[in-house]
C-alpha cells in the first residue's frame, strides 16, 4: 500500500487503536514512495493558498513582511497542482489541510461582501479537494462579522464540503471571539467538534510599543503576542468552560503559551480579576481545549517545552507553507530529540484524531 492511501484504508480512530495502526509500519526503513522519510506520512495543517479575490487583503500584511517574501508568496500560493504535491512527496507529507492565506475577509469592513467572498472561497477549496481527496483537506474561511452566519457557514463546510474545521485570522473589525455575541458560534463549534485554527494577524490599532520598530511588527514578535492574547481572552472569558468540546488550534509552537502555563495559574490567583471566575485553573482549559502546531518553529527546546506543557497528544506537525521551508520543517520533525512515540503522534496521529480525519471515509 502506498502511504498516501492510508486515509482511505487505515482504521482512523482515536487513541490506542490509531497508534497501533502505525505500530505495524516499519520504523527503520523509508516507506516505498517517500524518498527519504522514515516516518509514516506526515500531516500538516497550516498550509496556505491564495485566490485573486483575496490578494488585496493579503496586501495588508505587506508592512509585516519583506517585499521578497510577499512576492514569493504571491507567486507560489495560487498553485494547488503538481508543484505543491511534488514538494509534499519529496518531504514525506501525505496530507495537508489547506487554508486561505490571511487576513482574508477578517479585514473586510462590509459584512455582506465578507460573507459572499468567504462562501465562494470555501466552494473553490471544496472543488480543489475533490480533485485530490487523499492529499488535501480544508479549513473553512469564515466571515466573523455576523456570528450566526459564521456558525451556519461552518456547519455547511463541515457537513456538506467535508472540511476539517476553520481558520480564523485574528480579530474582525476590532472584535475578538470571546465577546458574548460569539456564543452562538462556539456552541456550533462544540456541537460539530470542529477545531478552530486561530492564525496570527494584526490588531486594528498599532500599539506604541512597536513605534520605530518595523521588524517587531509581524512574525518576529507582534503576531505571536496578539494571537496569544486572543487565545487567553477565550480562556479567561470561560468560553471553554461553557463549551468543553470546543477546540482551538494555535500555530508557531503555541504562540508562547506553553512556556507560561504555571505563571498563568499562579498569577490568576492574585491578579485583578474583575468579575471573572473560572471553576478550573487557566492551564486546565489550555491543556484540554487548545492544541498547537510546530509551524514555523524548528528547534528542539521549544518543542520539548510544548510536549511537556501541553501534553504529547496536543502537538501537531505543520509547515506554514509557503512562508516557511517545507524541507527544513520536515527534517526537523524527523530528527527532533523526542521519543519515537512522540514523533509519530506529532507527525500524524494527533492530527488524525483532532481533525477527525476518520470522517473522510465511509
Ligand atoms: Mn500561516
Amino acid at each position: 500500500m502506498k502511504r498516501r492511501d492510508f486515509l482511505k484504508s487505515a482504521p482512523l480512530v482515536a487513541g490506542a487503536s490509531a497508534a497501533s495502526t502505525f505500530a505495524r509500519v516499519p520504523q527503520n526503513q523509508p516507506a516505498p514512495d517517500s524518498g527519504k522519510g522514515t516516518l509514516p506520512g506526515k500531516i500538516a495543517l497550516e498550509e496556505h493558498f491564495m485566490l485573486p479575490d483575496f490578494v488585496e487583503y493579503f496586501e495588508e500584511t505587506y508592512p509585516n513582511i519583506s517585499p521578497e517574501i510577499a512576492k514569493m508568496g504571491l507567486g507560489v500560493l495560487p498553485d494547488l497542482g503538481d508543484k505543491r504535491i511534488e514538494i509534499m512527496d519529496r518531504n514525506g507529507i501525505d496530507f495537508v489541510v489547506l487554508s486561505l492565506a490571511g487576513p482574508g475577509v477578517q479585514v473586510e469592513r462590509d459584512a455582506a461582501v465578507a460573507l459572499r467572498k468567504s462562501k465562494s472561497a470555501n466552494d473553490f477549496l471544496a472543488r480543489e479537494i475533490q480533485k485530490r481527496p487523499s492529499r488535501y483537506g480544508g479549513f473553512a474561511h469564515l466571515a466573523m462579522h455576523n456570528p450566526v452566519h459564521a456558525a451556519g457557514e461552518l456547519e455547511r463546510c463541515i457537513h456538506d464540503l467535508k472540511f476539517q474545521g476553520a481558520m480564523i485570522n485574528g480579530q474582525t473589525n476590532g472584535e475578538y471571539l470571546d465577546l458574548d455575541k460569539y456564543s452562538v458560534f462556539w456552541e456550533r463549534v462544540a456541537a460539530l467538534e470542529a477545531p478552530i485554527y486561530l492564525h496570527p494577524a494584526n490588531p486594528v490599532d498599532r500599539p506604541a510599543a512597536y513605534a520605530g520598530h518595523t521588524e517587531l511588527w509581524g512574525p518576529v514578535c507582534s503576531w505571536a503576542f496578539e494571537t496569544a492574547v486572543h487565545a487567553l481572552r477565550l480562556v479567561f472569558a470561560g468560553v471553554f468552560d461553557r463549551y468543553p468540546k470546543a477546540r482551538l488550534v494555535l500555530g508557531h509552537m503555541g504562540e508562547t503559551l506553553p512556556l507560561n502555563l504555571w505563571r498563568f495559574d499562579s498569577r490568576w490567583m492574585v491578579c485583578n480579576r474583575g468579575s471573572r471566575t473560572l471553576p478550573q485553573m487557566p492551564s486546565f482549559y489550555i491543556k484540554r481545549n487548545i492544541a498547537i502546531t510546530t509551524s514555523g518553529v524548528c528547534a528542539d527546546a521549544p518543542l520539548r517545552c510544548a510536549l511537556d506543557a501541553m501534553g504529547e497528544d496536543n502537538v501537531m506537525f505543520s509547515v506554514d507553507y509557503p512562508f516557511e521551508k517545507t524541507e527544513l520543517a520536515a527534517q526537523f520533525i524527523e530528527h527532533a530529540k523526542i521519543s519515537e512515540n512522540e514523533r509519530i503522534k506529532v507527525a500524524s496521529e494527533n492530527a488524525k484524531r483532532i481533525l477527525h480525519l476518520d470522517r473522510r471515509i465511509g
